[in-house]
């Protein structure tokens, strides 16, 4: 039977909540929450992806954005019940605003609100036609001259950038614009998305040849179209490039593909871009009112400067440019860099037969490929959690609903439980002389992904080849120089080399608005990416937020998107 008491309390709240709300009566409002409480609005409120933090930022918020928002209708979401669990309710609550209807998640310690989670589902009177509202398609009865869903499609092709302006350009058609395009199509917003590549998916398809993506599907659904029921757990890039590729063409987005962005103007007083693009050879100047930069947190390599780079006689490439193993049977392989692409890059060698060495500068964070899904996505993400009925989207809002101050506390007990399962496997890792560490606070992976995109490797098979010899490493040093066919180490070791692998990551996506827009922009703009945490390559001031990702910037009309699968689809707001 169900347990109605989480019901009630949760009913009573919200019956408070949205008298004081509707009263303008902010204090008694507040009152409502925990002092260490969290309110992490997504646009509803604020316009903004913003977590407010203690009262008085949710007071301060309230202040500001109330009058405007008019929330009312506060109640558990239709057809869900609050449920009670070691002393915190939760419950799934919907309401609305003047414009917007609301969806959120709520917990409550001690009667009063702990987290609060309020998104916005959908704009009143801007709602995606979908279900009862779903289009047509055929026109039916008799009419002179009527055109097909095809003529229609080719109609706005030829004419979109040309004879009528798109309200939106997306720059970089990677999962990060294609699942930006569709959201917006679907609230038909006229887009063009340019990408340099020729086709959608190419920026996978180019990466190197045994990758496979590192996450699991159920992390992965695009938005609107889940991958199929057979679809592999973890997707080969191809595969993903073709999925996308296909997605981009049912989901009817105007993608520009060969077609590179050269550079970008904002014109303050009409406010509006002009956005100069080179396609298929010829110019063609664009005139968007906003403008996203999709073009990859992954996309722009960093590509160290050693003495001698000049003068080595074999390969060299940054990882990003690796063609796969092939062609280095019995060579000497050094790769430098020891996260998530030179673990990879280095066992594909080894498996070609070549002599791989990797050189390790700093210490790396490894995770096992299964324990991470058994002990860290499983509850939310994998077919476990499919069969008990949860979804993608209560998955990904239930994610959302942890609040980023605090979610390494959530975290570390996972790598705690991780370190103790796994701890011959990081045994004979440290064995073999490779440096780890778990993270700043020991919060591992994810905090790791969010504070600063890089530092790890999920463990698919090359930490075996390392920690029994078979992939050498040299640890702990860095690189000295090249010479005409060697690497020379700090401590002097020489490592004799046919290819030099720069596995040694990617670039801030502010590098992009500074190429395209101008270093000035880029610097009013600021750092992209990160929580502001303070810990290593991820400086403070706290910001509670991912800095400047999918939301407004210090320029106006001035987007990022972009990041793994699941922010792409979670996070195509607009
Ligand atoms: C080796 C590796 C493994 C990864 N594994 C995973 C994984 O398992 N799961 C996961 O979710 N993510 C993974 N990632 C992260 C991955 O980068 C992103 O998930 C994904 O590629 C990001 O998509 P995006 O659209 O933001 O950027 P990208 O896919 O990088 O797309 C950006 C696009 O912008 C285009 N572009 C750039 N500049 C211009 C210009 N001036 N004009 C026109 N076009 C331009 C580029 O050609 C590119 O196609 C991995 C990344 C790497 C490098």
């Amino acid at each position: 039977m169900l347990d109605k008491a989480p019901n009630g309390k949760v009913s009573d709240l919200l019956g408070a909540l949205d008298k004081a709300l509707s009263a303008g009566e902010i204090e008694h409002a507040v009152d409502l929450f925990q002092a260490d409480c969290y309110w992490r609005d997504l646009v509803t409120f604020t316009w903004n992806i913003k977590t407010m933090e203690g009262k008085d930022q949710v007071r301060d918020m309230l202040k500001a954005r109330l009058a405007d928002t008019k929330p009312s209708n506060w109640k558990i979401a239709d057809g869900e019940d609050a449920s009670e669990a070691g002393g915190i309710i939760e419950s799934w609550i919907q309401f609305e605003t003047e414009v917007a209807r609301g969806f959120g998640h709520m917990r409550l310690k001690d009667g009063r609100i702990w987290t609060l989670l309020t998104t916005m589902s959908e704009l009143k009177g801007h709602e995606e036609a979908v279900g009862f509202d779903r289009p047509m398609g055929a026109k039916h009865g008799a009419e002179r001259n009527r055109t097909t869903w095809k003529e229609d499609r080719e109609a706005e092709a030829a004419e979109l950038g040309y004879s009528r302006q798109p309200y939106c350009v997306i720059v970089g058609g990677g999962q990060g614009g294609i699942a930006l395009g569709a959201r917006l199509r679907q609230l038909n917003v006229p887009t063009i998305i340019v990408e340099k590549n020729e086709r959608p998916g190419d920026s996978w398809r180019r990466r190197y040849k045994s990758l496979c993506l590192h996450d699991p599907v159920w992390y992965d659904h695009l938005p609107y179209l889940p991958f199929p029921r057979n679809w592999p757990v973890f997707s080969p890039k191809d595969k993903i490039g073709d999925w996308l590729e296909m997605y981009t063409k049912v989901m009817e987005l105007n993608y520009w593909g060969s077609t590179e962005c050269k550079k970008a103007s904002y014109d303050e007083k009409n406010r509006e871009w002009t956005v100069v693009v080179e396609r298929d050879g010829k110019e063609i100047v664009l005139k968007p009112k906003q403008l996203v930069l999709a073009t990859g947190m992954s996309a722009k390599p960093n590509i160290p400067k050693f003495e001698g780079m000049d003068i080595f006689k074999g390969d060299q490439h940054h990882s990003s440019k690796h063609p796969g193993p092939d062609k280095y049977k019995n060579k000497k392989a050094v790769v430098i860099g020891s996260n998530n692409s030179a673990h990879d890059i280095c066992a594909a060698l080894w498996e070609a037969g070549a002599d791989v060495t990797m050189v390790q500068r700093s210490t790396t964070h490894i995770v096992k490929s299964d324990s991470l899904m058994e002990l860290g996505l499983a509850a939310l993400y994998s077919e476990q959690a499919v069969q008990s009925g949860m979804t993608t989207a209560k998955a990904d809002l239930i994610f959302a609903s942890l609040p980023y101050k605090i979610l390494h506390e959530f975290q570390i007990p996972v790598y705690n439980a991780i370190r103790e399962r796994d701890a011959d496997f990081y045994k004979r890792l440290e064995k073999a002389g490779f440096l780890l560490d778990y993270g700043d606070d020991d919060s591992g992976l994810f905090m790791k992904y969010l504070r600063r995109g890089s530092g790890y490797y999920i463990d698919v098979g090359a930490s075996e080849l390392v920690a029994n010899g078979s992939i050498k490493l040299k640890s702990g040093v860095d690189v000295k120089k090249l010479t005409e066919d060697s690497v020379i180490l700090s401590d002097g070791t020489e490592l004799p080399a046919d290819v030099v692998v720069y596995a040694t990551g990617y670039g801030s996506m502010n590098g992009w608005a500074a190429d395209l827009i101008s270093r000035e922009v880029a610097d009013k703009v600021g750092k992209v990416w990160g929580l502001g945490s303070n810990t290593t390559k991820d400086p403070g001031p706290w910001e509670g937020e991912q800095r400047n990702m999918w939301k407004p910037t210090q320029q106006e009309a001035l987007w990022f998107h972009g990041g793994n699968l699941h922010q792409s689809r979670f996070c195509r707001f607009s």
